[in-house]
């Protein structure tokens, strides 16, 4: 089964999460965040424990439990019918992350379009992080140092999966505008692939 997908694509607070949530109340696409899934395992189990271990240090998961328990997410959603391959399109937001989970995920996914979100100002981002932090009780949001990790972090694992997909399915969209306007313009390239 390849399910037919559109991925979310920018830096940690570049409003990919905003987005996908919007995204995923219209009819016929189902929205899945990578980290919403991480967060909602308990803290003592043990991929939740993984899970505190790296996001707390601002890295990323291994790919391995990570794709696992992505496709386990994604089963159980098929299962109690809130995902429908045969007519939903997948919002991915945080996964593939980086271009071995990409190739991992080959035969699942079929790729129909990435929206790069592109913030142009990293002093933007790190204050969205930071108010997210008190707003969300996110440990790897509250400290500075775990947030600069995690820009590099972005930079040097996750901005290769663009180069992995080509330039095809690319839509780069400005995400200094407003959430509103942000929207606007995905849904404007949305309804056309
Ligand atoms: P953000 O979009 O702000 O980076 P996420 O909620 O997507 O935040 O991710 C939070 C953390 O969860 C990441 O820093 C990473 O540790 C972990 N994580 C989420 N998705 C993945 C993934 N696909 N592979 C590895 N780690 C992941």
């Amino acid at each position: 089964m390849s399910y037919r997908t559109v991925l979310l694509f920018g830096a940690p607070g570049a409003g990919k999460g905003t987005q996908g949530k919007i995204l995923g109340t219209i009819p016929n696409f189902f929205h899945c965040a990578c980290g919403d899934v991480f967060r909602s395992m308990t803290h003592d189990s043990p991929i939740g424990q993984i899970f505190m271990e790296y996001s707390s240090r601002g890295e990323l998961v291994p790919d391995e439990p990570t794709v696992q328990l992505w496709g386990e997410f994604i089963n159980a959603s098929t299962k109690t019918g809130r995902f429908r391959p045969d007519q939903d399109t997948l919002v991915l937001d945080g996964i593939p992350r980086n271009e071995h989970q990409a190739e991992m995920l080959k035969e699942t996914l079929k790729v129909v379009a990435i929206f790069y979100l592109k913030c142009t100002h990293v002093d933007e981002l790190t204050e969205r992080l930071q108010r997210r932090a008190l707003k969300e009780n996110r440990l790897d949001d509250a400290n500075i140092d775990v947030i600069r990790t995690r820009l590099e972090t972005y930079e040097r694992e996750s901005k290769p999966v663009l180069d992995y997909y080509g330039k095809k399915v690319l839509h780069p969209i400005d995400a200094d505008q407003t959430p509103a306007k942000v929207l606007f313009d995905v849904l404007g390239r949305l309804v056309k692939v």
